[in-house]
């Protein structure tokens, strides 16, 4: 049974389902909890409960 969370969207514009990626960035090495989720419906990005805007991270 899927649980969930469910946030406010902001590229659906209504509550969704978010779920979460395999983390790429070493988060869970140690036990942790990974801080990001995607919407399940538009791939939204959202990190620490804030909408992540990816496309003007630059890779460095
Ligand atoms: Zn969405
Ligand atoms: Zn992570």
């Amino acid at each position: 049974m899927d649980e969930l969370p469910t946030w406010p969207c902001v590229g659906c514009g209504h509550d969704t389902r978010f779920e979460q990626p395999p983390c790429a960035d070493g988060h869970t090495d140690d036990g942790g909890d990974c801080p990001e989720w995607l919407c399940v419906d538009c791939g939204t990005a959202i990190v620490n409960g804030q909408v992540s805007v990816r496309e003007r991270q630059r890779a460095a």
